[in-house]
């Protein structure tokens, strides 16, 4: 096009649009054509989604053989973790529903996007979670986006219970993942995971509490292969911890412990469907200790530059416990569920660097104390 004085700003113009059109918008608008809503749907957005996938050279340098290593860091949506992917959908069919008021059990990130996005929906938030076991990063956000919280004396195993016999008591909706809307909502990561590779991974690493994002990213995958997006589907590897490991064991964990509160959860609500997953995908479930989580915690942070919660580094712990089965030259994705920023306590406590303090305001007492 040639530059006269009009066409610069008619140009300009252009731009302005364009720029508008291509710019994100959020999943539904994304991927309106794979998810249950129609016209009528009022779209409740935070623009979630469209998170990197990070190449983890370091990790691929641990396992060799010509491994790739990727991270899908879903600490970088807007309330900092995976969650919101599930709740701009349930959020959008609850308005869409008519209901006033949702219920969730949470170990904090589902209390945190169902906090944000009812409070952008105008609907009111109740959470239940377990008292003294969530992080302070999450807890900071559901009080400050206004939920209604109450914490129970018991784990989050109970207050799921609690909150599934309300939602059928009271008009209330629940917004766990056994509501089948977050799951929708769960699946993109998988169609963007596709599209960042151009394919599926060959395998994808997940850290799994209550079981609905491995079988998400599994309804993701088998729908884009459906369409012939992807050729192949993945081996899921779903990680728990090893004090809160029922899928491993084959049977619930009564008192579930583990540093990494998000996957502190004895009865996975979709249990059954993550046993379909992993047959289907001839995958496994593994445990991992708390010193593994945070071994890989500690490695992503300091050597990747990459800062998630201890319950998502439970991935890439995975992937290092069972690196010897990794095939030579296959490409492995992690999903990193959650941001490192959730619970600055744990990274604090696990940070082996010094801190010096009470130095002088002086140039020469900061350099003497870096050994100048
Ligand atoms: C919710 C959550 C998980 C576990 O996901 P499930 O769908 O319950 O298996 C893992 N990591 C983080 C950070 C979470 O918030």
């Amino acid at each position: 096009m040639v530059l006269t004085q009009n066409s610069l700003s008619t140009s300009t113009h252009h731009q302005q649009t364009s720029e508008q059109t291509s710019a994100w918008r959020g999943l539904i608008e994304t991927y309106r054509e794979y998810l249950p809503v129609s016209d009528k749907t009022p779209v409740i957005t935070l623009l979630e989604g469209n998170t990197p996938l990070i190449p983890a050279p370091s990790i691929a340098n641990r396992i060799g053989r010509d491994v790739k290593v990727l991270v899908k860091y879903d600490g970088l949506n807007p309330t900092g973790s995976f969650k919101d992917r599930g709740m701009t959908m349930a959020m959008s069919k609850t308005k869409e529903q008519g209901a006033e008021v949702v219920i969730c059990a949470s170990t904090g990130n589902t209390s945190a996007a169902a906090a944000a996005y009812a409070t952008r929906a105008g609907i009111k938030p109740v959470v239940l979670i377990p008292d003294g076991y969530i992080a302070l990063g999450k807890l900071a956000q559901a009080m400050l986006y206004g939920a209604e919280i109450v914490a129970i004396k018991g784990n989050f195993d109970q207050a799921l219970q609690i909150v599934r016999e309300m939602s059928e008591h009271y008009p209330i909706t629940l917004v766990n993942s056994v509501n089948p809307y977050r799951l929708e909502g769960q699946k993109t990561g998988a169609f963007e995971i596709v599209e960042q590779l151009g394919n599926v991974p060959d395998w994808l690493c997940i850290p799994v509490g209550n079981a609905g994002n491995i079988t998400a990213y599994w309804m993701g995958f088998c729908q884009y292969r459906s369409v012939g997006k992807c050729d192949r589907l993945p081996r899921m590897m779903g990680f728990q911890a090893s004090g809160a490991a029922p899928l491993v064991s084959g049977h619930p964990v009564e008192h579930p412990e583990t540093i990494a509160t998000a996957i502190r959860i004895g009865n996975p609500a979709s249990w059954q469907q993550a046993i379909a997953v992993k047959q289907a995908s001839q995958g496994e479930f593994k445990a991992v200790t708390d010193a593994e989580i945070i071994n890989a915690y500690r490695i992503l942070a300091a050597e990747e530059g990459i800062f998630c919660e201890p319950a998502s580094a439970a991935s890439v712990a995975g992937l290092l416990q069972v690196k010897d089965q990794v095939p030579a030259g296959s490409t492995v994705v992690c999903v990193l569920t959650g941001n490192g920023l959730k619970d600055p306590d744990t990274a604090i406590t696990n940070s082996d660097s010094q801190m010096q303090k009470g130095i002088e305001p002086t140039m020469q007492a900061v350099a003497g104390a870096i050994g100048l």
